[in-house]
């Protein structure tokens, strides 16, 4: 289903799943304990509901352990928020330059209190970014955030050569970068997610960090998964399709030998933490994942 140089546009392929972590972002915008505020998310969902019919809001009926939107909203709030916390306390010690690698979506830049002076990258392929800003443009105007906060959206494939697009951009690999990959690597081959943590060190001055949602080799085995199968019938594409499940080094010991530090969280955990712990066969999307954070000293 896939090949080295697929494209999209937000209701085909990978796109769809950038729908669907919308979809899970607008529901958890409307329950009393989510865990992220997306005041835009909907607004994607309802644009395309023609062609791809995704829920905004959690069933009230529904047992918290329905996969379709219970765990699904739950999932994404838990990772959003981690994500969240750690590009803010990046910022808000002074790096004044983010990189959102596979932006989708999200928001971001509209939505997170930035210190004034932050510019914030955002890297998609081209259709995604251009769907983002029409309807961001239909219903805020425009799809530039207000405040002291500047928006870069570049429309590049992470397979192809992005650090020329940040380069010529203006992000300045002189000074710390706070980087995030979420949602991205199992659409990436071995190799390009090789190159893009490769890419990610050279570009980074000491003082940078990289935020990162792992699966390893979770994604290999998905054939039980209810998750998954309840989200590929509801996107209309099987998503276990969309991964490549390529042998790849873990990125966490590569950062290591670079000379990084890494301190990671279950997905697990992290819920508990914010209390929205998942409990039954629910609990299997929480396994599949850490959240990491690595630093360049
Ligand atoms: N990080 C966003 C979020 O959490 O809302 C989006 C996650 S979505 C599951 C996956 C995103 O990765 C999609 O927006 C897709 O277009 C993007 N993506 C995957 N492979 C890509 C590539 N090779 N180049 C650019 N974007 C890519």
């Amino acid at each position: 289903m896939r090949s080295d140089d697929d494209q999209w546009t937000i209701t085909e392929s990978v796109g769809v799943t950038a729908l669907g972590v919308a979809s899970a972002r607008a529901m958890e915008t409307r329950r009393p304990d989510g865990l992220v505020e997306d005041p835009h998310a909907a607004s994607f969902v309802d644009a395309v509901r023609d062609e791809v019919d995704l829920p905004t809001e959690v069933d009230p009926r529904a047992d918290p352990s329905d996969v379709a939107s219970g765990v699904m909203s739950t999932y994404v709030g838990v990772r959003s928020r981690w994500f969240d916390e750690h590009l803010l306390d990046a910022a808000r010690d002074g790096t004044d330059q983010v990189v959102i690698l596979a932006s989708g979506l999200d928001t971001r830049p509209q939505r997170l209190d930035w210190p004034s002076g932050t510019t914030v990258f955002e890297i998609d392929q081209a259709d995604v970014v251009d769907f983002k800003d029409r309807i961001l443009t239909e219903t805020e105007g425009s799809p530039e955030p207000a405040g002291g906060v500047r928006r870069v959206a570049l429309r590049v494939d992470l397979r192809d050569d992005w650090p020329a697009a940040l380069h010529e951009a203006g992000l300045d690999p002189a000074r710390p970068t706070a980087w995030l990959a979420e949602g991205l690597l199992p659409y990436l081959p071995a190799q390009a997610e090789v190159d893009l943590f490769d890419r990610v060190v050279e570009l980074s001055a000491p003082g940078s960090r990289i935020a990162v949602e792992h699966f390893g080799d979770a994604v290999k085995n998905l054939d039980d998964d209810e998750l998954m199968a309840t989200s590929s019938r509801n996107f209309g594409v099987d998503v276990r399709e969309l991964f490549f499940s390529d042998e790849r080094p873990d990125p966490r010991e590569r950062l290591r030998a670079r000379g990084w530090t890494v301190d990671e969280q279950s997905s697990a955990d992290a819920a508990r933490s914010y209390g929205r712990p998942l409990e039954g066969p629910a609990e299997a999307a929480f396994a599949r994942s850490v959240f990491f954070e690595a630093r360049h000293p």
